[in-house]
């Protein structure tokens, strides 16, 4: 049987809500056999451990069996528009006919729902007031696009947006970044983006832009990351154990689900710590 629209929020939601969400990122999306995924799967291709439901069967096992990609993936709320508001709650099983649009729209949405979620967090930022004109402007903008049809949306130009969106938020950094006075102490970050491995312990790295940067597997225990702009940073593998992230921004669960820390590290007040931390 179809479900029922059981999607009521007319307005952006940018929380996932699997219970509303047709398991489209354990089928629209390709991964492949690797340290983050037990075995390859093309793009439109159901999962194995997707049940008929949409659960999945080894959702409280997925680190163990292989399957950590899947822990550190976000769809920022597009799985549930896409099921219920775009699709309006046809289920790409029972209507097979919908089933390729559905998963080609569905990895749009997820950008759009991404910015939302930047966008959302620049405007709850007092830093940002001087430009929360131009940044809710941005908001409504991005979420008028979410609520296009499938057609319109896969003609969107994503990068272009994006751009625009881009702007706003190097601004937000930049206002945010500016009001830490930094001192003699503040670590020198070495040049670049690449900091793959980097031996941060103890580093004082509180208003740096380490935006995109590849932190991967680097140690920044006890470090003070307190205004630091960690917008897309690579951060698989780091140990934040005692790192002080209070006030870190454009921070995700994802990225900070894709580390390894202890209770003592200081995540910001919309993100929790991940339960493998507590093992
Ligand atoms: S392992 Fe589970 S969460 Fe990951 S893609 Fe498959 S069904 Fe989805």
């Amino acid at each position: 049987m179809t479900q029922q629209l059981k999607y009521r929020d007319p307005f952006h939601n940018i929380s996932v809500d699997c219970e509303n969400c047709f398991g489209l990122c354990c089928v629209a999306l390709p991964y492949a056999k690797s340290a983050d995924f037990a075995f390859d799967k093309d793009g439109g291709a159901p999962c194995r451990n997707l049940l008929s439901d949409y659960r999945c069967s080894i959702h409280k096992d997925l680190r163990s069996k292989g399957f950590k990609g899947c822990t550190v993936y976000e769809c920022y709320g597009a799985g549930q528009k896409v099921s219920q508001i775009t699709y309006q709650g046809l289920d790409w099983r029972e209507h097979p006919e919908i089933a390729k649009e559905m998963f080609n729209v569905f990895p749009i949405m997820q950008q759009l729902h991404e910015m939302l979620r930047y966008l959302t967090e620049a405007l709850s930022l007092n830093e940002a007031q001087p430009i929360h004109k131009e940044l809710k402007r941005a908001l409504e903008e991005t979420e008028n696009l979410t609520f296009e049809n499938p057609k319109e949306i896969l003609k969107l130009s994503v990068p272009l947006h994006r751009a625009k969106v881009s702007e706003l938020l190097s601004k937000t950094s930049e206002l945010v970044r500016g009001k830490v006075k930094k001192d003699k102490k503040q670590s020198k970050v070495p040049k670049g983006s690449d900091l793959i491995g980097a031996k941060l312990i103890g580093a004082n790295l509180r208003g740096e832009n380490l935006r995109g940067s590849l932190l991967i597997a680097s140690d920044l225990r006890n470090a003070d990351l307190r205004e630091t702009d960690l917008l897309g940073a690579d951060l698989r593998d780091a140990d934040l154990s005692g790192a002080n992230l209070a006030g870190s921004i454009f921070l995700t669960q994802a990225q900070v689900n894709s580390t390894n820390g202890d209770i003592q590290t200081k995540l910001p007040p919309n993100l929790t710590i991940p339960k493998h931390w507590l093992k």
